[in-house]
């Protein structure tokens, strides 16, 4: 996982403190983009995750991820484990 300094690196999170989304707004329930201003101190600042993937042309790309949006990606992270798994291992399970 990123660093809140990588993330402000990235220019993810805006001004330091802008927390922005990086998914469509369709893309949350209520269709409304998540956007909240966080202080420094604030502890919420870490339900935000910065997420790299690089596609198949090597093109690394980065996004900020709300809470809703963060929780959706470990369920796709945990789908793509096991078909993996299950892949490299076809035929001796
Ligand atoms: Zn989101």
């Amino acid at each position: 996982m990123m660093t809140e300094q990588e993330m402000e690196d990235r220019g993810l999170i805006e001004a330091g403190h802008m927390f922005r989304c990086s998914r469509a707004e369709k893309a949350h329930e209520g269709g409304e983009k998540p956007a909240v201003f966080l202080s420094e101190n604030d502890k919420r600042r870490a339900d935000w995750h910065g997420a790299d993937w690089t596609d198949k042309n090597g093109v690394v790309h980065h996004m900020l991820l709300c809470p809703e949006c963060h929780r959706k990606l470990l369920a796709i992270q945990a789908t793509h484990q096991r078909d993996m798994y299950e892949f490299e291992n076809e035929g001796i399970l």
